[in-house]
């Protein structure tokens, strides 16, 4: 059977110490062995009992439960006081294939793949390589897991694809201690597997749109996620370049996505014409405190998988500008770790000369973490067209009331149908601050200060935008989440609060929805949560 490690605790945090916050008792459950209970299918429903069990506990004791992946997130999203749940050691793939599959499914049976909640994106990878297939996409490195990064909405920068939630197509909740609490959801627009797989798993099924999309960037609200099934591609690989280019192509090219007519090209990745092809992927970096004449860019194209290529782990592993934070980092590595003389240097310092490139797939090129210090990071989604207005007003914010010890980076990304995700605009721009933290003193404002700074800033611009659930903001600024979201917040708590019963609304809050107040109670709606398919 499965087993449960139950840890008393005093604190918990995440990887880059953005906490400490109370705690009280820490489970971490793992599947039973495969020995003893050969079936994948069988493991998995074994869990999914300790699971109820574990959530019949904390109800029981009137107390919150609240499950977190790779402790990757910077906000306090995953965080609850009374009892956590570690789900790494939950990483089953189910294999799915003929019954499985939903006769009117419109995806190819060989893309489809179950998971469970706590399997990386690295195993992930790993899983795909072996079928010959990949990820459409994954954030910056690989070490969140799949329910983590579908929770808060991660992202990378494949400008035609969107973010990791964009990929999933069915979902598994358990929503309470019962048998009956074990629920599969899918669009009834596009279903993927069938009712006798959501038997095999013990699940009820409930294809509902509106339902589905609210589910998907949920913030743990809206239950355990047990597995998840994602559509995989064939494997491909990303021919990358990293490049310094005039500020202002760099910044044109963001706002209009314009590759064809742009005065930037690479030879080699041009159409039959001459002109400039419209890359998988568009990075932007920046340093606030040192107006730049050129920016670094990371562009990649896609490419067929053939082999041989060259091993890109030479430049990969080398490489700083691979993730926002690791760079930050790699920069101040070169002086005292004095935040004000670190970014006295950063007011000199200009970003590192560079011309790499590297072909790999994505699951070699979006590789390992480097850094597991103490890192904040901010972002904020924004239309594509306003990236310049946005950056302008931010970085003249960070340099006239900062200093903070952070660079800035834009990635862009397709809008996504989950009801609260980020990337909301038809190319949705993240503009992103990330550094090495830094104490409130007479000179420096606090992290949550710069972050409410952000919001008014953009607020008294004009500008629309989104922050990243699993990133640093001041969470609880008035209104926050309806600005941001208007009526499609009203529509998640809805479908929340007509999924759970007010018990178990109560039992999957945290002090992050509350701040937010996405744990708004409504009447619940038994029509919202019907199947419709
Ligand atoms: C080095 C680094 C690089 C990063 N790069 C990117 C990037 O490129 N793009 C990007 O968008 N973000 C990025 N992030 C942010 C981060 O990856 C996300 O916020 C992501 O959610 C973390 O996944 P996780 O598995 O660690 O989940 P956690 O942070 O542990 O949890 C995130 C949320 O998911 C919920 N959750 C997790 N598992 C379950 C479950 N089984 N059931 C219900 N709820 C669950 C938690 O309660 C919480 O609300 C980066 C962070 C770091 C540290």
């Amino acid at each position: 059977m499965a087993e449960t490690v139950t840890h008393p605790k005093t604190e918990w945090t995440t990887i880059h110490k953005n906490g400490p916050w109370k705690l009280k008792r820490l489970h971490i459950t793992t599947n039973e062995g495969s020995t003893h209970l050969p079936s994948a299918t069988g493991r998995y429903k074994d869990t999914a009992n300790e699971i109820r069990r574990l959530i019949g506990e904390a109800r029981d004791q009137g107390e919150g439960f609240r499950a977190f992946g790779s402790r990757w997130s910077m906000s306090q999203v995953a965080h609850h006081p009374d009892s956590m749940h570690y789900n790494r050691y939950m990483n089953l793939h189910i294999p799915v294939s003929g019954t499985d599959i939903h006769q009117n499914s419109p995806y190819e049976e060989e893309n489809l793949f179950f998971f469970q909640c706590g399997t990386t994106i690295k195993r992930i990878s790993q899983v795909l390589e072996a079928h010959g297939k990949s990820l459409k996409t994954s954030g910056a490195s690989n070490g969140q897991t799949l329910a983590g990064c579908m929770s808060t909405g991660v992202h990378g920068s494949a400008i035609d694809v969107g973010s990791v939630q964009d990929y999933v197509v069915g979902i598994n909740l358990i929503t309470g201690p019962n048998p009956d609490d074990n629920v599969y959801l899918e669009r009834h627009s596009k279903p993927a597997l069938s009712d006798s797989f959501a038997q095999k798993i013990n699940a009820r099924v409930i294809r509902n749109d509106e339902l589905f999309n609210a589910a998907l960037v949920s913030m743990g609200g809206f239950g355990f996620i047990h597995g998840i099934a994602i559509e995989a591609e064939d494997r491909f690989l990303l021919q990358r370049y990293v490049k310094k280019i005039d500020k202002e192509i760099a910044l044109e090219l963001a706002e209009t996505m314009d590759f064809r007519n742009s005065p930037f090209k690479i030879d080699e990745e041009t159409g039959p014409d001459g002109k400039g092809l419209k890359p998988y992927h568009y990075k932007i970096f920046f340093n606030p405190y040192n107006d730049e004449k050129k920016y670094v860019v990371e562009l990649m194209y896609k490419k067929p998988y053939t082999v041989p290529y060259e091993d890109p782990f030479n430049t990969i592993e080398n490489s700083i500008y691979t993730d926002l934070i690791y760079l930050l980092i790699k920069i101040s590595e070169k002086w005292p770790r004095t935040i004000p003389f670190f970014i006295k240097r950063l007011e000199k310092n200009i970003l590192p000369e560079v011309n790499e490139k590297s072909l790999g797939t994505l699951y070699e090129t979006f590789w390992d973490a480097q850094y597991k210090g103490p890192a904040f990071a901010f972002s904020v989604g924004i239309d594509h067209k306003d990236s310049t207005k946005a950056l302008e007003v931010l970085s003249k914010m960070t340099s006239e009331e900062g200093p903070i010890p952070g660079i800035f980076a834009m990635r862009f990304i397709k809008r996504s149908e989950a009801t609260l995700s980020f990337a909301r605009f038809p190319v949705t721009c993240m503009l992103e601050i990330d550094g090495v933290q830094w104490k409130k003193s007479k000179k420096l404002m606090s992290q949550k200060e710069y972050g409410r700074r952000m919001i008014e800033v953009l607020q008294q611009n004009n500008i629309p935008f989104t922050l990243h659930w699993g990133k640093n903001s001041d969470w609880s600024f008035p209104g926050l989440v309806d600005h941001m979201f208007g009526e499609d917040a009203k529509k998640w708590k809805a479908y929340r609060n007509s999924l759970l019963s007010p018990e178990m609304a109560t039992v999957f809050s945290n002090d992050f929805l509350i701040d937010t107040g996405l744990d708004e109670a409504l009447p619940p709606d038994p029509g919202l949560i019907v199947s419709l398919g």
